[in-house]
């Protein structure tokens, strides 16, 4: 008998007939002797609606009440998807963040996980009760309610699976698994049976955002197996307690043929700011990005071109989209500071990044990037690099056709 940790996203369990094809999966684990603690987030588009009442009430609004309007939306369904296991014959009870409890830090809306209380969820769960826990919900200082960012329920369940001691945590989702890139953008996406928590951690921070990044860095930090599977196949087609459907999130040793480019994200949360005419001279590139950190806002990439007159140059970088007209406002504020004769924002780019362990001991994947979007007439505005990604930042309207022509040119396309 083992321990399970199941997540069903928004759209697995958008209304009743998907609660109960949820419930369906949770039944045949059930039935096959597991104790099965499960995650749900809201139903889909659930979220979007909350945070829209709350900016209509205030653009303004206090983030305490904030997150206690978000996170309602996952207090519902899993009431509802308990409801529907009890309607089975399953022993059922839902458990809120504050009941578990999960506790978190204050940043409200955007809150990280310190402790998961498991005591009595575990000696809930001995009673072969199961467990019903509403993602992205916590409990921070002062008893007050938080949410865990968007995405947030992914987290939430890799951190119930680690608190709880079990190696693996099935999320189950609108896709059968984890693919080279979006299958939604590139149809010939393939799916991949494994992929490693590095690369999974590139590719989430970089745009794919079928896990949230938190809960690979937990997956990756306490060694919990991330399965990610279709909640839409029907449960009685799935062998219980399998680890053959969907992709695995694990270790880089555990994966054999490993290739160059495992796969490709792309966001269009990027926000790309350039000065114009800044002095050349040391100290400049302090006196921008100094007031920028102060302001708590994060740049990505950083481009400085050479100066034509020896005395200015121009300087771009990005920040989140979000995150623009406060980057704007702090550099209009420091006009005479910096130093500079035009200030430009745009959110009109996109950035594409091309990931893979591979790329540690092959030389010349840039190279090829670089020169498959020359062929395509894509202007490429910034470069950043690690070890196993380059993200490059182009205009928005060429997104779809780089995507498509790396997925080809790394040879991921299926058959
Ligand atoms: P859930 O509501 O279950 O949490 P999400 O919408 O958050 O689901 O994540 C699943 C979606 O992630 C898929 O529908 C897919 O469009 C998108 N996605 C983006 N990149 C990838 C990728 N590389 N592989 C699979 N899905 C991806
Ligand atoms: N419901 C939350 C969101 O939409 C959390 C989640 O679904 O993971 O972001
Ligand atoms: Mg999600």
């Amino acid at each position: 008998m083992a321990l399970l940790v199941m997540k069903f996203g928004g759209t697995s369990v958008a209304d009743i007939e998907r609660i109960r094809i949820a419930a369906g999966h949770v039944k045949r684990e059930v039935d096959a002797g597991h104790q099965c603690a499960v995650v749900v987030s809201a139903m889909s588009g659930q979220t979007n609606q909350l945070i829209e009442w709350v900016n209509e009430a205030s653009p303004k609004a206090d983030p305490h009440e904030y997150d206690t309007v978000v996170s309602s939306g996952e207090q519902v369904t899993s009431g509802l998807l308990a409801i529907v296991l009890q309607s089975m014959g399953i022993a059922a009870r839902s458990w809120q963040g504050w009941q578990v409890p999960v506790f978190t830090d204050d940043a409200h809306s955007s809150a990280r996980i310190i402790d998961v209380k498991t005591e009595e969820l575990k000696s809930s769960l001995e009673a072969n009760e199961v467990a019903v826990v509403p993602g992205f919900q916590g409990l921070g200082p002062h008893n007050r309610i938080t949410t865990l960012g968007r995405g947030g329920s992914d987290t939430s369940a890799v951190a119930l699976a680690a608190a709880l001691g079990t190696e693996r945590c099935d999320i189950y989702t609108d896709v059968d698994g984890i693919y080279t890139t979006d299958p939604r953008v590139v149809p010939q996406a393939q799916r991949l049976d494994k992929i490693s928590y590095e690369e999974m951690l590139e590719m989430a921070s970089l745009g794919a955002k079928v896990l949230q990044t938190r809960s690979v860095q937990l997956a990756m930090v306490h060694q919990v197996r991330v399965l990610v599977r279709s909640s839409f196949e029907p449960p009685d087609e799935v062998p219980a307690g399998e680890e053959g459907a969907g992709t695995l999130v694990c270790d880089e040793d555990e994966i054999v043929e490993q290739q160059v480019v495992s796969g490709i994200a792309y966001t269009k949360d990027e926000a790309k700011v350039t000065l114009i005419k800044v002095a050349d001279k040391p100290g400049v590139a302090a006196r921008v990005f100094g007031p920028l950190a102060e302001a708590r806002i994060n740049v990505d990439m950083i481009v400085q071109n050479v100066s034509a007159d020896d005395r200015t140059t121009d300087m771009t970088f990005t920040v989140a989209a979000a995150e623009l007209d406060k980057a704007l406002d702090v550099l209009k504020g420091l006009k005479d500071d910096i130093g500079y004769a035009d200030l430009r924002g745009s959110t009109d780019v996109v950035k594409v990044s091309v990931i893979g362990v591979g790329m540690r001991s092959h030389a010349g994947v840039a190279a090829q990037m670089f020169k498959a979007l020359a062929e395509k007439g894509i202007n490429i505005e910034a470069i950043s690099t690690s070890e196993i990604k380059i993200s490059i930042l182009i205009d928005a309207a060429y997104a779809e056709l780089a995507v498509r022509s790396l997925h080809s040119l790394y040879g991921l396309d299926s058959a």
